[in-house]
């Protein structure tokens, strides 16, 4: 017997109402949480996957791709060692494991359902494999409430969060980005993942208006992630002063060539990509 699982691409924030993808299978643990249900599967296609209330968050094949566009982007825009990073979501440890590399001193993960990064831990070693380390802390709490009234303590702040709908849904809304932008420090990044700009334009869009009344410098940008709705997927940084784009090409190399030599290579960014990343195809801001 052949086993299959599709991800139904319907709901609020999704403009495709018949679409989905579909993997096929060939085993499934689930656990019930007081947050989502969790799926994980071992696929024949990308390995393990991770599933939350039947969307695909994660799998093993593609996860550099994401977890590396979430990070790094800001982190190079940066210019300086990050002491303090928070981490929104992420429950999964693979942003984590992206930003340890640039040799934080402490990174708080604020993740709403423990057991996603319990479930994480077991499951998806590869992925999850820095949430243990001692710069680490872990707080188990609504990314919402926990920024509310902190006041320029992070050089970076990444919303790694699932769609709008459920528990994530506070972390798309103006007042949650202004309480973001006073948590950071002078010369901070904030930045989130922000959706498919085909498969939830309107959600995305959203995103960047929003952004756009907090943050004076606000650029969206792509990656290609194969098992994200429609493929293209964005994330959004927002800031006061720091703009990836103004980052100097040569000195841009240069950390990067170092960052290399320290920690390995990466998998999908590189100078290259930093800057062709926010190459923005005309369609995405039209109205229609
Ligand atoms: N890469 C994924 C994507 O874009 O589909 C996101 C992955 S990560 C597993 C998303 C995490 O955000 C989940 O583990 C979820 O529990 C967490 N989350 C959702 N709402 C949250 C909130 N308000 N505060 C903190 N964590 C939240």
């Amino acid at each position: 017997m052949e086993l299959w699982f599709t991800e139904f691409y319907k709901g609020e924030g999704m403009d495709l109402q018949g679409t989905g993808l579909t993997v096929k299978v060939k085993n499934a643990v689930s656990a019930k949480t007081p947050f989502q249900e969790i799926l994980l599967l071992d696929t024949v296609d990308y390995g393990k996957m991770l599933v939350l209330d039947g969307a695909i968050q994660t799998t093993e094949k593609d996860e550099f791709i994401y977890h590396e566009m979430i990070v790094h982007p800001a982190l190079f825009t940066l210019g300086r060692r990050p002491e303090r990073v928070l981490v929104i979501g992420g429950g999964d440890g693979g942003t984590v494991r992206e930003i340890l590399k640039h040799d934080p001193e402490k990174v708080d993960m604020v993740e709403i359902d423990k057991e996603v990064v319990e479930f994480a831990k077991r499951e998806l070693p590869t992925i999850s494999c820095a949430l243990n380390d001692e710069r680490v802390n872990l707080i188990f709490a609504d990314g919402r409430e926990f920024i509310r009234g902190k006041e320029e303590v992070y050089d970076v702040i990444i919303v790694d969060c699932s769609d709008p709908i459920g528990p994530s849904k506070v972390l798309y809304e103006k007042g949650f980005y202004e309480d973001a932008r006073r948590a950071l420090k002078e010369g901070g990044i904030f930045v989130t993942q922000s959706e498919s700009p085909f498969a939830q334009k309107r959600v995305h869009g959203k995103v960047v208006d929003e952004l756009k009344k907090v943050f004076p410098i606000v650029r969206p940008y792509l990656a290609f992630i194969p098992t994200y709705p429609s493929g293209m997927w964005s994330f959004t940084i927002g800031s006061v002063k720091a703009d990836p784009l103004a980052v100097e090409k040569e000195k841009l190399k240069e950390s990067y060539i170092k960052f290399v030599e320290e920690k390995g290579e990466l998998k999908y960014y590189n100078p290259d990509i930093h800057y062709g990343a926010f190459a923005i195809p005309n369609f995405v801001y039209r109205e229609e």
